[in-house]
């Protein structure tokens, strides 16, 4: 059922403390990779919730959500769209800033990727403070696309969510 598989990939997630610096416990999705029952499984979760959303674009947070989102959009039948770091999208970009626990980052999607009206899910591993997932939401509401859902593969309870 729906209860062992979840512990199955909770138990192949491996968590580094202090990676990548002092204080940070690391959540490594790449052993959940390792066990292909696991790794099937997340995906069959996710497909299983979203393939009759009426969902045409699966949008994945570089760099884990190119992992996981391109499966599930094969899966349900959408176009995948990644959301990159900037400078790393050769074409016409548009561009989000938004704030870390230091500074801001900014995330950039293709013009053209989507067309407004479209129905989008957003995927990433993991969901801290929210920030990178609204950077995500702005992105496609800039441009018309709703954003049905975020699906993450791992929440940090002990973390405050800010969504606003
Ligand atoms: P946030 O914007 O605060 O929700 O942070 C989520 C983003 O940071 C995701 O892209 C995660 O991959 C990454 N991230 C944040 N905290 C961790 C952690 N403890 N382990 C692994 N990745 C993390």
């Amino acid at each position: 059922g729906q209860d062992s598989r979840i512990s199955r990939i909770s138990s192949a997630i491996r968590a580094i403390p202090d990676f990548p610096k002092p204080g940070i416990l690391f959540q490594d999705i790449t052993t959940l990779l390792l066990d292909t029952k696991a790794f099937r499984d997340t995906i069959d979760l996710f497909v299983e919730r979203y393939k009759d959303k009426n969902i045409s674009v699966v949008a994945g947070i570089e760099a884990r959500g190119f992992i996981f989102g391109p499966p599930i959009a094969l899966a349900i039948g959408a176009k995948f769209v990644p959301m990159r770091k900037p400078h790393k999208l050769p074409g016409e970009v548009i561009s989000e800033e938004y704030a870390l626990e230091y500074g801001t980052d900014v995330m950039e999607m293709h013009v053209g990727a989507v067309e407004s009206g479209e129905r989008a899910l957003v995927v990433d591993d993991l969901i801290a403070t929210g920030g990178t997932l609204c950077a995500a939401i702005r992105l496609l509401e800039r441009v018309g696309v709703q954003v049905v859902e975020c699906a993450c593969v791992i929440e940090l309870p002990e973390l405050q969510i800010n969504l606003l």
